[in-house]
């Protein structure tokens, strides 16, 4: 994988833009919460964090969404930081097949969710952030991770969101009660929703979204700052799970047609790594049936088409 030149990668995301302008499959917004429901889906936003140099954007990059999701590799940082290995005896890592808020597996696993990507394991993980203290202050160290790393302190909540998210969850409330009963989380369950639901509630732009992802891409490093974000080793865990997990039960597809670790929310971005090159955002709020960007993906596969970049080497039209 190559770095490229500045202003061919500027030539790059300028044409994707444009084309993604023109398609008319755009996919549907998620209308099970009914905020995200008022999204426009003629938008469509990208932005290149590059390991060396300056975010590149095109499109609506600086127009915030619902991260949703992505929140997920996020809280999952936070969480290796506090739990250390303990958390891997709560949550597994592999992939699950089945829809990201499924019920399912949950039972038949007794209550250990697959990974910290699906709902299941995002309300494991918001778990151990609140353990021991206030929703407040677990949401406080969430928000202030994302604005620490997207170097933007006005990266916000969307507190409709979060209220829409609240009033609507029984399925995540499902999920936690199920979990609960099992014994694996440790507060209570509206406590724990409470993280949960704010952290899919913080907004972020493109170009805000693939800055905070670069520390992902360089090894744990943040360009300017002094500490490493995370180790190296986990770091390179969460790249793993993000190619094995990011996309829920289109994981493997992702990874066989861009080969990129990437992480999808239902608010329609998509975070990318790729290692030693480049931090990637897209965003359109139409959605496949996965819950995915259908035009970020879209963007995803012809970014990596025409810059090299993926993990498995090239992307080229024959398969
Ligand atoms: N807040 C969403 C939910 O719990 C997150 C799902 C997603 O972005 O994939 O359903």
């Amino acid at each position: 994988m190559t770095e490229m030149r500045t202003e061919v990668l500027q030539e790059i995301l300028d044409e994707i833009a444009r084309d993604m302008a023109h398609q008319t499959e755009r996919g549907a917004v998620a209308s099970y919460i009914p905020e995200l429901a008022k999204a426009d889906r003629s938008r469509f936003g990208i932005a290149v964090a590059p390991i060396e140099g300056d975010v590149l954007v095109a499109g609506d990059a600086d127009e915030r969404f619902s991260i949703q999701s992505i929140s997920k590799v996020f809280t999952l940082t936070l969480a290796m930081e506090r739990a250390g290995r303990e958390l891997w005896s709560r949550v597994g890592r592999e992939p699950s097949g089945n829809r990201f808020n499924s019920i399912v597996q949950l039972e038949q696993e007794r209550g250990v969710p697959r990974n910290p990507f699906i709902n299941a394991g995002a309300i494991v993980v918001a778990d151990i952030l609140l353990e021991g203290r206030a929703p407040d202050a677990a949401i406080g160290d969430v928000l202030a991770l994302c604005r620490r790393l997207a170097q933007d302190e006005t990266v916000g909540i969307d507190d409709a969101v979060a209220e829409s998210e609240t009033r609507t969850g029984e399925r995540n409330r499902a999920l936690a009660y199920f979990m609960s009963a099992e014994g694996n989380l440790r507060e209570p369950v509206d406590k724990t929703l409470d993280v949960y639901f704010h952290q899919c509630a913080v907004a972020m732009s493109c170009r805000q979204l693939a800055r905070a992802g670069s520390y992902l891409c360089a090894a744990g490093r943040k360009r300017g700052f002094a500490d490493k974000v995370v180790t190296l080793d986990r770091a390179r865990r969460i790249n793993a799970l993000m190619m094995t997990c990011g996309l829920y039960d289109a994981s493997g597809e992702f990874a066989f047609q861009i080969g990129i670790p990437a992480k999808s929310g239902v608010g329609g971005g998509v975070l990318g790594i790729v290692p030693g090159v480049a931090s990637i955002a897209a965003w359109s709020p139409g959605l496949d049936t996965h819950g995915s960007s259908l035009l970020g993906q879209a963007a995803f596969r012809e970014l990596a088409r025409r810059t090299g970049w993926s993990v498995f080497g090239p992307v080229s039209e024959d398969g």
